[in-house]
């Protein structure tokens, strides 16, 4: 059976798998991105790694590397903002080098490019084209799947689903504009709301849940809240509800999908939150589009991009 090495280089973790050619996990490891030394202290990093996994490169068919940020047509990486020093770098170049691998069978993309080929072709996008994908965590990412590839724009960088606007009159996102997806619907976004709220009601559950103390409010403590019927919790699900299903209601009439799959740590809430933004949307968007399209969660989660570097290394 062939053997394909996934790397994903996230903001916190670096994380490596083999995978077979039918997506399947044979051996996982991974460590702490390096906060400092850019390009050469992560290619050590790397190189750890793999010796963990206890694999020759003479084993493997291709790899894949997903990395946090822009990456062009050629496979140029544009200084990923979470990965410090990097700048603009042929990375396949230097990994090519130092792991003595043919540089032609090392594939580089953007990170939500490739977790939405995993779940085009291993999990729950099913193969179904076009798919979307968008995932909700502490950023709002996504990626578009049409004719089986990531649709890349004439740079590579298309699809930044997470800043199509959902309040012109919304909170700052970090790209500068007010009420962004991801300045709504993000991990930030909710808890910025969730604060709002908690302000006004000081009957809800969640005081005790986070001890009064604003650190410890998460959407998990939302999610938590809003399942015992705590009316302070359902209001912020209420309108945390209205912004995925304004951002799902435009995909649709965009992108015309057949499915949409939806990931990242808040898409966790489950048909709660899910459930009500899957029916508004498809009232909001135009009725023959509406028609046919699936919304679903996503199946891969911590592992997405490793799945998804491997996947891209398969097409090579
Ligand atoms: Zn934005």
């Amino acid at each position: 059976m062939k053997k394909y090495l996934g790397i994903d280089i996230g903001g916190t973790f670096t994380k490596t798998g083999i995978l077979d050619e039918n997506g399947a996990i044979i051996s996982f490891a991974k460590g702490d991105t390096p906060k400092s030394g850019g390009i050469e202290a992560e290619i050590a990093l790397i190189g750890e790694i793999l010796e963990i996994l206890d694999i020759s490169t003479d084993d493997i068919e291709s790899i894949g590397v997903g990395v946090p940020g822009p990456v062009d047509r050629s496979g140029m990486v544009h200084s990923p903002p979470n990965l410090k020093g990097w700048g603009e770098v042929d990375f396949a170049k230097f990994l090519s080098e130092f792991l003595e691998f043919p540089k032609y069978k090392i594939v580089v993309g953007n990170d939500a490019n490739l977790a939405a080929l995993a779940e085009y072709r291993f999990g729950n996008g099913a193969r179904a084209d076009p798919m979307v994908l968008i995932t909700l965590g502490t950023g709002v990412g996504g990626a578009v799947i049409i004719n089986g590839e990531p649709m890349m724009g004439k740079d590579g960088f298309a699809a930044e689903l997470g800043h199509i606007l959902i309040e012109p009159d919304g909170p700052r996102c970090g790209c500068g504009r007010r009420g962004c997806a991801e300045a709504l619907i993000s991990h930030k976004g909710i808890v910025r709301i969730a604060w709002d709220i908690l302000k006004k009601d000081k009957g809800s559950v969640m005081w005790e849940m986070i001890g009064s103390n604003f650190d410890e409010l998460t959407p998990l403590t939302v999610q938590q809240a809003a399942d015992i019927g705590d009316p302070a919790a359902n209001k912020v699900l209420k309108i945390t509800t209205r912004h995925l299903a304004i951002l799902l209601a435009d995909l649709i009439n965009i992108f015309n999908p057949e499915r949409i799959v939806i990931g990242g740590g808040i898409s966790r809430w489950g048909e709660a939150l899910l459930g009500p933004a899957r029916k508004e949307a498809k009232r909001q968007a135009l009725k023959h589009l509406a028609k046919n399209v699936k919304i679903v969660r996503a199946k891969f989660y911590q592992r997405a991009g490793v799945i998804g570097a491997a996947t891209a290394a398969m097409k090579i």
